[in-house]
């Protein structure tokens, strides 16, 4: 697995509506296309989640609000160490003194999606999230 996909697991434990086709009948591919008058209940695939019959739910792209609560459900610690501002910069943060550290990293917040993130980035959230994680 590489960093991106190991990342993307992560963000999406914490998240987990960012898989799956949105639809409320929808129970992780099965579906429930008739009821008969007993109550017995005819499944079969999603006709979004389940093409030739492969379990293959559509995601959506992962945002920085994403990474935000992965990071909190994490490891509370961690994301009391770290300051984000509006313009998508990561800080360290020190309590004890008030202070900011340099830039970290830098969220692209015009292209919102964690695919489209640089590698310093990628690479410094893995380290955040994952290291602490297993
Ligand atoms: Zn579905």
């Amino acid at each position: 697995m590489t960093k991106l996909q190991e990342l993307k697991k992560v963000i999406i434990k914490a998240n987990p509506e960012i898989v799956g086709c949105g639809d409320k009948n929808c129970q992780n591919g099965h579906y429930p296309y008739q009821v008969s008058e007993d109550g017995a209940v005819d499944w079969g695939g999603c006709p979004v989640c389940v093409k030739n019959g492969i379990y293959l739910p559509p995601e959506r792209e992962i945002r920085l609000a994403d990474v935000l609560i992965a990071l909190k459900e994490c490891n509370h610690k961690i994301s009391d160490r770290f300051l984000v501002e509006s313009n998508g910069e990561f800080h360290y943060f020190d309590k004890m003194t008030g202070h900011f550290a340099e830039t970290v990293i830098n969220w692209n917040l015009k292209n919102n999606d964690l695919n489209n993130q640089s590698k310093p980035t990628i690479d410094f959230l893995h380290k955040l999230l994952c290291k602490n994680n297993s």
